[in-house]
């Protein structure tokens, strides 16, 4: 189980079903923020990088 990517509490984070994509969603208790699996959340990141630096190259 990653951290939470809002407050980057890694004990109170659980589980919280699947999203509308299928993904692991997880709950923290600390700030009440949902956030989706974290290997895929990179995936998106690096995806949105790639996007980005492509406008400027
Ligand atoms: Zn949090």
């Amino acid at each position: 189980m990653g951290k939470c990517t809002q407050c980057l509490t890694d004990s109170n984070v659980v589980k919280n079903g699947l999203n509308k994509y299928q993904k692991q969603n997880y709950l923290c208790k600390s700030c009440k923020k949902q956030f989706i699996d974290r290997s895929s959340f990179s995936a998106i990141v690096s995806t949105i990088q790639l996007l980005t630096l492509s406008k400027f190259f």
